[in-house]
């Protein structure tokens, strides 16, 4: 059986960026949301596993990391939402850049997104230097890894919305693309 680590961005301390309409920190609003993945996930016949860097003792990426490896995940996945101060908006996969399998999930992850969420397609961004978003997740993780970043929740009023109000189809949506990843791999 594939296990998935379903990793929730930030922390309980640390919550991330927090939505324009101020309910929900990145780690509260996947928090709430994640068991949806994880239900679908055990539904197709995986084991889904719902973890946080915390649990690894630290609160950088790096942690995520750790607690992926611990777990042994054959795919670790970690759950964000975006922000930006130039009211840019719309839906991106970040990979590491010589994974080849971590870029044929995020390929399949970002489609499944753009299809439900229909804001724009920023397409998949690939993590390579230390600057780059999450750059020790991605170099510490033994397995294929990726980070989602569905919508700008944090700074796009239409991106908030849309994220809240198609939470449930996205969550379902996620976890067929995961199934699929693992049935071409
Ligand atoms: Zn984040």
């Amino acid at each position: 059986m594939k296990t998935v680590a379903l990793s929730i961005g930030h922390s309980p301390q640390d919550g991330g960026s927090v939505t324009t309409n101020r309910k929900y920190s990145e780690y509260g609003f996947w928090k709430l949301h994640i068991g949806r993945v994880k239900a679908e996930l055990e539904r197709l016949g995986y084991k889904a596993v719902v973890c946080n860097r915390s649990e690894a003792g630290g609160k950088t990426p790096l942690f995520a990391a750790r607690r992926c490896n611990e777990i042994g995940a054959d795919l670790a996945v970690e759950f964000h939402f975006n922000g930006a101060d130039t009211g840019i908006g719309g839906t991106e996969t970040l990979h590491w850049y010589s994974s080849k399998n971590g870029k044929k999930a995020a390929q399949l992850i970002q489609t499944a997104m753009c299809e439900v969420l229909r804001l724009p397609d920023r397409g998949l961004k690939p993590v390579r230097y230390k600057d780059d978003r999450g750059y020790y997740y991605f170099k510490e993780t033994d397995m294929p890894a990726l980070m989602l970043e569905p919508a700008f929740a944090s700074s796009h009023v239409t991106d908030c919305d849309r994220l809240e109000t198609r939470i449930d189809e996205l969550c379902l949506a996620i976890a067929r693309a995961i199934d699929e990843y693992f049935k071409q791999a």
